[in-house]
This record gives structure tokens, sequence and C-alpha cells, in this order.
């Protein structure tokens, strides 16, 4: 064999071995829809008023979607709050001559709130913050000290207006369910806000159902889906039971991939080594917008971060306040990042990182077609969050066509260090998709 020869036949058949670029096909489901760096939501709780007349409407104007975390039972028409067992004359005159102990304490702390006065409920709120801080002698003694002064009859109204009940806040069914339709969050607080970890199990269940069945009947299922239990309680019987009920909790998640930073930590999301960061802050009223825009730069710093705010008071309503013009400057920083930041309810963000954690890519290269399924654990009905794809071409395609269901569409070829690809949104639990090498 002349060398020349052997030289071409060599040339040849490494062209035939070269394996196509192992890139090519390969698909993965973005962290955040959009393929963005990070997540915000903005959460609100206790349905102050001056969060739907103030702070919503600014998020309205930027179209940022915001979750809010209401008190059921502070709405007209849905069940109000009650006191579920044993007639209460005979839990009260009982309280004379048995001291509060570890077998009566949830059921005498449930009724308390509900004895009719303001300070009865402020016993049952600080008998609540005491027995969840450990301190179960201190808020045993409290609970028959608040039951000597109902038996004394010297129980009162308070003037002091409690936050999470004022008089102003009147938004009906009608505003939420249109709040709801616009793209928010309407989501459970629970009936009454009490302190969950106070109660017994029938009344710390009512609390739970019946704010999640008024949820679901004046506005629909999107409200049934997260929740957030009153100050912020990670109590764990509390937890045990609220997971029964709602899929997901701000108070806390159940998944062992992301780490949740509470309002109250100094960790910080860079130290953690978990695929996601939950991090929570809270722009209470100390806050500068300095130190407000700061966690939205140092969500941009990483890949895997997902700030949640949790608002309260508006202007001069509700605890711990932020001013409008606060607010104005605070979402504007965030709109102009959209690029960047995936803004999205609280609902919404928890659905598309189940999503992404459940499903499974599979695709097929051919000549001038990728084909892609999906396939999930997860029920589409409710998880039906759009997930972001992105899937590695050819370097010599100079266009794509997604075809989905007999319709078409054109996709941006885009690059990174790894090659030429597209990205692209679809529904779980639809169909078989295909990219095609346009013509
Ligand atoms: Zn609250």
């Amino acid at each position: 064999m002349k060398p020349a020869f052997a030289l071409l036949l060599l040339a040849l058949s490494a062209l035939a071995c070269t394996p196509a670029d192992p890139m090519i096909g390969h698909t993965e489901i973005t962290k955040f829809q959009g393929n963005k760096k990070g997540a915000i939501s903005i959460t609100y709780d206790d349905g102050i008023i001056n969060q739907l007349t103030i702070a919503k409407p600014i998020m309205d104007s930027l179209g940022l979607p915001g979750t809010f975390y209401i008190i059921t039972g502070k709405v007209e028409g849905s069940c109000k709050g009650k006191f579920i067992g044993r007639d209460p004359q005979e839990i009260i005159s009982e309280t004379a001559k048995i001291k509060t102990d570890s077998s009566n304490f949830f059921e005498r702390a449930s009724l308390i709130a509900f004895t009719g006065t303001s300070e009865a409920e402020d016993y049952h709120a600080r008998a609540g913050s005491l027995f969840e801080q450990g301190k179960v002698a201190e808020a045993h003694a409290l609970i028959d000290e608040g039951y000597a002064k109902i038996r004394q009859g010297t129980m009162k109204d308070t003037d002091e207006v409690v936050f999470h009940n004022n008089v102003e806040d009147t938004t009906t069914w009608e505003q939420y369910k249109a709040y709801s339709a616009q793209g928010h969050e309407i989501a459970s607080h629970t009936v009454t806000h009490p302190r969950l970890a106070a109660l017994d199990e029938v009344n710390l269940m009512y609390e739970l159902e019946q704010s999640k069945a008024d949820l679901l009947k004046f506005i629909g299922p999107e409200s049934t889906f997260s929740a957030e239990g009153p100050y912020g309680t990670e109590n764990e019987r509390v937890m045990e039971y609220a997971h029964t009920v709602y899929p997901a909790l701000r108070n806390r998640m159940p998944e062992d991939w992301l780490e949740e930073i509470n309002r109250g930590s100094k960790m910080t999301p860079g130290q953690s080594t978990k695929e996601y960061v939950q991090w929570q802050r809270g722009p209470v009223t100390r806050i500068d917008i300095h130190q407000m825009k700061a966690w939205v730069d140092t969500v941009m710093t990483h890949d895997n971060n997902w700030l949640v705010l949790v608002i309260h008071g508006v202007e001069n309503l509700g605890w711990e306040p932020k001013t409008r013009p606060e607010l104005v400057e605070y979402f504007s920083y965030m709109k102009a990042k959209e690029a960047d930041l995936w803004v999205a309810t609280f609902r919404d963000v928890t659905k598309y990182l189940r999503e992404r954690k459940a499903t499974q890519v599979s695709s097929k290269v051919e000549k001038d077609v990728i084909n892609l399924s999906l396939s999930s654990t997860l029920d589409p009905g409710v998880y039906s969050v759009p997930l972001t794809l992105k899937t590695y071409i050819p370097a010599d395609w100079t266009s794509v066509q997604l075809t989905q269901t007999g319709k078409s569409r054109s996709l941006e070829i885009q690059q990174d260090e790894l090659g030429a690809f597209v990205s692209y949104e679809i529904k779980p639990g639809s169909e078989a998709v295909s990219l095609n090498r346009g013509s």
C-alpha cells in the first residue's frame, strides 16, 4: 500500500469514528424558570389592608406577583374562630382546683383565646410564646394567672390594638378572588392567628383545615397550596400536622435538598452546600433600603438562591411597617434586575423546584431532529408551573423549530462555553417535543 493512500484511509476512518459531540441533545431543566440566576418571593402576613391598597398597586404597576397570607376568619362570610371541646364553664371551674400542667395545658390555652376579651387573647399568645421558647413552667403559670382573672371577672378588653385583628382590615372575598385572578397568591395564615403550638389537636386542626376550606370555597385550589403558621412557628408537632393539610409551608419545608435560613438566622446563603437555599429576610422598620437591596444583590451572585421576603406592616398599619416610598424604590430595584431574577409567588417557586427535582428528561438525537420527552412522579394537575429546558444543538444548525402537538415555533440560538443551545418552556405532563433543524 502506498503511504499516501494509507494516510487517506486513516483519515477517513478517523472521521467515521469521531464520536458525535456528547453535548448534542444534552438537555437540562434550568435551576429557575427562565434560566434566571435566582428567585424572589415577596410575601405578606396578616391581611393588613395597606398591603392590598398600597403595596399591591405598586407591585401591579411593575407586573410583580405577591403572596398574601391572610387570616381567613377576618374576612366576611367565612367561618370564624371558635373553641372546640368540652363545656367552657366546666374547664374554667376546674382551673380553680387543678393547676395547669402538661395534661391540661393545650386545652386551657386553646380555650382562653375565646373567653371574650382581648386581654385573654393576649394571655393565649404570651403563654404560647413561652411554651415555644421551652419555658413550659412559666407558660403553665401564666395560664393559671389568666384563668384566675377570668374567674374573678377582672379580665378586660384592652384598648391596645391587636395588630393581627385591626378593624380597618376590610378586604372581601370578591376582592381576594380578583387579586388571585391577577396572578397573586392568596393563602392561609390560619383562621384566627393563634399560637398553634399551644393548641390541642382538634383546635389546631380546625385552624388549619377551616382556613383551607374557606380559601377553597371562596377562591379555589390555587389558594390551598402554601400556608404560613403564625409567628413563624417551627414547632415540630405543629409542622407535622400542618404538612398533612398543606403541601408547602413558608415556616419550614420537608425537602432535604433545600437549605432554609430563617429570618432570625445570621447564616449567609454562601455558607450552605445544599442544591437550593431559601433565604428568608424580614424588611422590618429598622432595616434600611441599602440593606434590603444588598439581599437582592446577594441573590445575583449565586445560582441557587431563593430570597423570601416577609413583610408585615405598610405605612401606618401593622407590625414593623415599611413606607410607600421605600416599597416603590425596592420593588423598582428588583424589576430593573428582572433579566436575572425570577420574581414569583411562594407557591410557584416551590412547584418549580419540586417539578425540576421530580422530572426526568430523555432526548434522542437523529438526523436534523432532537426528540425529547419528560416524565414526572408529580401530579401535573397541581404541579403545572412551566419548566425551562435548555438543549444543546449541533453547531451547524442555523435555526431551530420547536414542535409540540402539531404546533411549531422558532427558537433563538444561544451560546455558552459548552456549545450552542436553545431554551424553551414546557408544561409538565405535556406531550413529547421535537427540536428540528430549520431550513
Ligand atoms: Zn402573622
